[in-house]
């Protein structure tokens, strides 16, 4: 039927045949394009106020000799709490434009040590400011279908976690490692790993931090500039590419995230 969408749930019957039925998910489909272009839209408008405050609040934070010390402690919270808010238009309009289905990854080949060592690169700066050490493991140059942007999206924001929770107890900081292996087993993929060894994250709530807006400490993740969306948005982009995500943490001991990307099966060779 033209316009229509339908999920389809077919299954085998004894002694041959089977049974299809279809279910009508255009009326569903419509609210949720109504609500993902509802948030793109209000995340847009943000934008422009938003950087007017910014910009504002720098500028007079550039006069600091004019300012008495309780302004600029003020202008210097505004400050951070208008970067918070960026920060979360950011994230909201990646994760509107990403379960939008006009969203078109662009899958090729791509060798898996070269994917790493580019997000390693990236977030060079970072990790400077944060006196992070992040180190390259065991890495395959096997190559994944993959798109490009997407999996620097997934492997920096699981970099960025590393070092955001990656203090230990003693509050000192220890290392970050990214690292990607072959498996063959149920299919031909390469599994990347995040793995820090910081604070680790509590089995009760291991099932849900790829929720969106989930958040194991909520005034500290906010502290530190987090908004709940970064591991949503890494779940939807692998999964969206064929993969799978998942964590696995002790407590006090650190946390490792594996995501899975499939193997390319034309190879590109130069
Ligand atoms: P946030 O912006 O809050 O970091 P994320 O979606 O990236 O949002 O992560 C969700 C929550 O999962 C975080 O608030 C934090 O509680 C937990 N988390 C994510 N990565 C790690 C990690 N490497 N170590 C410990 N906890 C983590």
């Amino acid at each position: 039927l033209p316009g229509k969408t339908f999920e389809i749930n077919a299954s085998p019957m004894p002694g041959g045949g089977a049974v299809a039925v279809l279910h009508d998910v255009t009326r569903i489909e419509q609210v949720e394009r109504t609500q993902r272009d509802f948030v793109a839209n209000v995340s847009h408008e943000l934008r422009t106020p938003l950087t007017s405050i910014t910009g504002y609040v720098e500028t007079l934070l550039d006069h600091e000799e004019s300012l008495t010390p309780v302004a600029r402690e003020f202008l210097s919270t505004i400050l951070k709490n208008a970067t918070r808010m960026n920060r979360l238009t950011e994230d909201l309009l990646v994760m509107a434009r990403i379960e939008s289905t006009e969203q078109k990854l662009q899958p090729s080949p791509i060798p898996a040590d070269s994917l790493v060592r580019e997000a390693i690169e990236a977030m060079s700066g970072l990790v400077q400011d944060s006196e992070a050490v992040l180190e390259i493991g065991e890495v395959t140059s096997r190559q994944v279908f993959a798109d490009h942007d997407a999996v620097m999206q997934v492997l920096s924001n699981l970099i960025e976690n590393g070092i955001k929770y990656g203090r230990t107890r003693s509050n000192e900081f220890s290392r970050v490692v990214v690292s990607a292996n072959e498996i063959s087993e149920p299919y031909e993929m390469v599994e990347f790993r995040v793995r820090d060894f910081g604070q680790g994250i509590a089995f009760e709530h291991l099932g849900r931090i790829f929720e969106r807006f989930y958040r194991v400490d909520k005034a500290r993740s906010r502290e530190s500039g987090g908004t709940g969306l970064g591991l949503a948005i890494a779940r939807h982009m692998v999964e969206a590419q064929g993969g799978t995500i998942r964590a696995e943490s002790e407590l006090h001991r650190g946390s490792t995230f594996i995501f899975s990307l499939p193997v390319a099966q034309y190879p590109v060779t130069n």
